[in-house]
C-alpha cells in the first residue's frame, strides 16, 4: 500500500467546481489502495486579494498579523475540500498548520519548515481517512502562524512527503508539466519527461514559478520524488530526478524570466578600495538581496556601478542608499524597473563551450541590449528591457533548439 502526497494548486481549488474535480481525482487514488494526504492552495487570485487588504490596511503591516491575513486563504479551500471529500463517501478531515504542527522558523512571510509532526496525521492515514493540509501555513515555537512565501504550498507538499517517508509527492497545476519554458509565453515549448533536480532548483531560482525554489531544495536533500503534472488532464507529467536518471542529456534544459528585477547605477562613485563594501553593506543590512553586478571601467579614479535588486525592494534601496550618500560619495543614483531577468539553465554546459555566445548572438541579432550578465556553473542570465521580455524568451528557445516540431 502506498503513501501519497497529492498537491493542488490556485487554479485547480478555484471554486466548487474544481474542488469536485480535485476529489475525484483524490478518490481515484484511494480506491486504488494508496493512503492519502493532499496539501491544497488557496483559490487561484485570493492570495493577492488578501495581501492587497493588508497593504490597504497599512503598508508597513505587522508581518506576523499579515500571516494571520494571508494563510486563511488555504484554511478555506482544505476544508471545502474535506467537505466534497465526505459527501463522495469518503473519510477526511482536515489539519491546520497549527494542528499538526507543521513548525518553523519565525521569519513571517517567508519562514522554513523546521518539522512537520506527522504522528496524528499518520494514525489518521493508516485508518483510511484522507488528511487535507493546508499549504503556505504554519506556526513559530511561540505559537504564531506563519507563511512560506508566495507559492510555498509545494513546498509544504514536499516537506509532508518527506516527513511522512512518502512513495510519491504529486503536484498538481495549470500545466501539463515542467515545459523548456513557459508555455504561457512560448506555445511551442516542449513537456520534459525528466528534469534533474538541479536544473529544475536553478530554473526556479531564476523565475520558473511551476515549483517553489525551496521545495526542489528540499526534494532534493530529502530525496522525494516529485512529479509535476495537470488538474485538468490525464498525460503524464514531468518527474524531477537524479543526473543519472537521465539518459540523453540535451545541453539546455530550458529558458526562464523573472519580472521581480530592477537595475540601480550608481554614477560616478570614487574608484578606491572599500568602495563596494560601502555600497552594498547598508544593503545586506537592510536585508535586501542583490542579484547581479556590474563595475564599469574608472575613467578619472571614478567609476559607475550597476547592481539589481528585487523589484518589489527598489524604493527600500533607494532610501538605504540616499541614506548612505555622504559615506559612499557618488554623483548620482539612477533606478529603473522596466527591465527583466531571461536566464537559460543546463547541466549540459559543463561540458561544452559556446553555449553563452549562442545565446549573446540570438539577442543581438533581434537588436536587444545586455545590461548585465551573470553566470554560474549551469545558468547564465542577462538583464534586459522588460519590452523584449516575449521576444528574448522565443529567440533564446528556438536558437538552442528547444523548440517543439511545428
Ligand atoms: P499553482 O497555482 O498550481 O501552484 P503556479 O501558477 O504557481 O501554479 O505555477 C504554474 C505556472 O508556472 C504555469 O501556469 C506557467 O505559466 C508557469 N511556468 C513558468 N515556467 C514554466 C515552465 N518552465 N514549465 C511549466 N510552467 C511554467
Ligand atoms: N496561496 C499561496 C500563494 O498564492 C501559496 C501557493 O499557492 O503556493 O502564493
Ligand atoms: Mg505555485
Amino acid at each position: 500500500m502506498a503513501r501519497i502526497v497529492m498537491k493542488f494548486g490556485g487554479t485547480s481549488m478555484a471554486g466548487i467546481e474544481r474542488i469536485r474535480g480535485v476529489a475525484a481525482r483524490v478518490k481515484r487514488e484511494v480506491e486504488a489502495g494508496n493512503r492519502v494526504a493532499v496539501v491544497v492552495s488557496a483559490m487561484a487570485g485570493e492570495t493577492d486579494r488578501l495581501v492587497g487588504f493588508c497593504r490597504e490596511a497599512s503598508p508597513l503591516a505587522d508581518p506576523a498579523e499579515y500571516d494571520v491575513v494571508v494563510a486563511s486563504g488555504e484554511q478555506v479551500t482544505s476544508g471545502l475540500l474535506a467537505i466534497v471529500l465526505q459527501s463522495m463517501g469518503l473519510r477526511a478531515r482536515s489539519w491546520l498548520g497549527w494542528q499538526l504542527p507543521i513548525s518553523t522558523s519565525e521569519a513571517h512571510g517567508k519562514a522554513r519548515i523546521l518539522d512537520v509532526d506527522t504522528k496524528a496525521l499518520l494514525t489518521a492515514m493508516e485508518s483510511g481517512e484522507v488528511a487535507v493540509i493546508p499549504g503556505f501555513q504554519g506556526l513559530t515555537d511561540a505559537n504564531r502562524v506563519t507563511t512560506l512565501g508566495r507559492g510555498g504550498s509545494d513546498t509544504s507538499a514536499v516537506a509532508v512527503a518527506a516527513a511522512l517517508k512518502a512513495d510519491r509527492c504529486d503536484i498538481y497545476t495549470d500545466v501539463e508539466g515542467v515545459f523548456t519554458t513557459d508555455p504561457r509565453i512560448v506555445p511551442r515549448a516542449r513537456k520534459l519527461g525528466k528534469i534533474t533536480y538541479e536544473e529544475m532548483l536553478e530554473l526556479a531560482s531564476v523565475g520558473a514559478k511551476v515549483l517553489q525554489t525551496r521545495s526542489v531544495e528540499l526534494a532534493m536533500k530529502e530525496k522525494v520524488r516529485v512529479q509535476v503534472l495537470s488538474s485538468f488532464s490525464d498525460e503524464p507529467g514531468t518527474m524531477v530526478v537524479d543526473e543519472d536518471e537521465v539518459v540523453e542529456q540535451e545541453l539546455i534544459a530550458g529558458v526562464a524570466y523573472d519580472r521581480n528585477e530592477a537595475k540601480v547605477t550608481i554614477g560616478a562613485v570614487p574608484d578606491r578600495p572599500g568602495i563596494v563594501a560601502a555600497i552594498f553593506g547598508p544593503l545586506a543590512d537592510a536585508n535586501i538581496n542583490v542579484d547581479m553586478i556590474v563595475q564599469n571601467i574608472a575613467n578619472e579614479q571614478a567609476t559607475d556601478v550597476t547592481f539589481t535588486v528585487p523589484r518589489t525592494e527598489l524604493a527600500r534601496a533607494r532610501t538605504v542608499l540616499e541614506a548612505n550618500a555622504e559615506a559612499i560619495g557618488y554623483a548620482k543614483l539612477v533606478t529603473d524597473d522596466s527591465v527583466v531577468k531571461i536566464s537559460v539553465v543546463g547541466v549540459g554546459m559543463r561540458s561544452h563551450a559556446g553555449v553563452a555566445v549562442t545565446m549573446f548572438r540570438a539577442l543581438a541579432d533581434r537588436g536587444i541590449n545586455v545590461l548585465a550578465i551573470t553566470t554560474s556553473e549551469i545558468k547564465i542570465s542577462v538583464l534586459i528591457a522588460e519590452e523584449y521580455l516575449e521576444l528574448a524568451v522565443r529567440v533564446l528557445h528556438t536558437a538552442y533548439g528547444l523548440d517543439a516540431a511545428a
